[in-house]
């Protein structure tokens, strides 16, 4: 049996992760369930997953659901942690075998370098570990041996259509990853739905609404990703998070309007192969694919319908509409701390435009000016990232309030 640890249960991808493990109980053992407020659902993944840890970052949360679990006999022997701190305990038990990093935002980075710390299989969906630290990231992988694999739909597809010499020896982190260009590989075509307002006037786009903003033509999602799929924040994320997954530079990667969501990315070879890796818009695939990696089972996921599905379309992004994204390679050009400042400033202007404190268009600004407000150290410790992280949350907050 693998013991798995979910790390952020209770969000969009937790849920489908504890969809994949339901059906594959001969397997894999749920021996931690993490949440942050959600008292209700993690309760009712301890009664059916029953594991040996429920854990809840908030203490009130916390004590609530040990009173009902408590409550109940087939749930009083799960022990019942709080605090941010208990997630890196549980990320770095030795009981652990796979940890699936589902936190959303720079919340999820300690747990996720307690994982890589301590050799785990990492399902990593928590793109923005990447983002913030990659360097410091994936030394840890290297030197722990982890296992680092992406969930994240476009990086996993991408996974899966890179040279199989280069993936087969151990993950992404494989050493040999030194030369994609050694491999043929031209380069990566990271697809985009282009979110909800890919069509919509520029004039618009000042009035959208939250609700608007999250609803995503083909994918559900937690609200912050969701917001940040209607600006391409998340797209300019993952630009990041594959120059750090597959040793890629800016250059190498290309992103490709894909409405349809079916082709979830493409690699594109010098003998003029591309390969690609399609299915329908459901995380269940890249979790089944991370969890069973090297080999395959069923996830749930309907076979795609071809036939269905008729026609495929793409175009290129354009950079006037989609400033994160514009913004989001700029990062990645300049390195250092300048993706963790960009992540900060962005989960600070997304938390706003949620709370109906500013535009959708200000989400934009506000990361453009906490750039430029900042000078871009080298990333080299954690320390450095993490003021980073926070001078730009400060400067952003500053900039939000300004607004009001
Ligand atoms: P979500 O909002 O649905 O869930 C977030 C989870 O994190 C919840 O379990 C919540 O309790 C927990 N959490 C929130 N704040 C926390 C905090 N401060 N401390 C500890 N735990 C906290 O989010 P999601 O859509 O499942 O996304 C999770 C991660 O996966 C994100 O990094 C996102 O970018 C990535 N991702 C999601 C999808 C998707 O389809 N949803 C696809 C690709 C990548
Ligand atoms: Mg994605």
């Amino acid at each position: 049996m693998i013991n798995v640890a979910i790390l952020g249960a209770t969000g969009s991808i937790g849920t489908s992760t504890l969809d994949v493990i339901a059906r594959q109980s001969e397997r894999f053992c749920v021996y931690a369930l993490t949440a942050n407020t959600n008292v209700e659902r993690l309760y009712s993944q301890c009664v059916q997953f029953l594991p040996v840890y429920a854990i809840m970052v908030d203490h009130d949360s916390a004590e609530q659901l040990a009173q009902k679990l408590q409550a109940n006999t087939d749930t009083q022997g799960i022990k019942v942690l709080s605090g941010a701190a208990a997630l890196d305990t549980i990320a770095s038990s030795p009981e652990v075998d796979y940890v699936m990093a589902a936190i959303v935002g720079a919340a999820g980075l300690n747990s996720s370098l307690a994982a890589a710390r301590t050799g785990k299989r990492i399902l990593l969906a928590n793109k923005e570990s990447l983002v913030i630290s990659g360097a410091l990231f994936m030394q840890a992988i290297k030197e722990n041996n982890a296992v680092l694999l992406p969930i994240d739909s476009e990086h996993n597809a991408i996974f899966q259509s890179m040279p199989a010499q280069l993936m087969s020896s151990n993950s992404a982190s494989s050493d040999q990853m030194g030369s994609l260009h050694h491999f043929g590989v031209e380069k990566i075509l990271l697809t985009a739905s282009g979110g909800p307002f890919l069509n919509r006037s520029l004039d618009e786009l000042s009035n959208v609404t939250p609700d608007q903003a999250c609803a995503h033509p083909n994918w559900e999602m937690g609200r912050k990703i969701s917001v940040d799929s209607a600006t391409m924040m998340n797209k300019g994320l993952e630009v990041i998070e594959a120059s750090w997954l597959f040793n890629a530079t800016a250059d190498d990667i290309q992103v490709v309007i894909h409405p349809e969501s079916v082709i979830h990315s493409m690699v594109s070879y010098n003998d003029g192969s591309v390969l690609a890796q399609l299915g329908n818009p459901d995380m269940r695939t890249p979790i089944a694919h991370a969890m069973a990696w090297p080999e395959r089972m069923t996830s749930g996921v309907a076979q795609l319908d071809i036939f269905q599905v008729a026609q495929l379309n793409f175009k290129a992004p354009d950079f006037d509409r989609f400033v994160c994204l514009r913004l989001a390679y700029d990062a990645l050009r300049l390195g250092g701390t300048a993706p963790a400042i960009l992540n900060a400033a962005n989960e600070i202007a997304v938390q706003a435009f949620l709370n109906e404190s500013i535009a959708f268009t200000q989400i934009a600004h506000i990361v453009e000016q906490t750039m430029e407000a900042l000078t871009v150290q080298t990333a080299d410790t954690m320390n450095r990232v993490l003021e980073a992280d926070q001078q730009a949350r400060d400067i952003a907050r500053k900039l939000v309030s300004d607004r009001l």
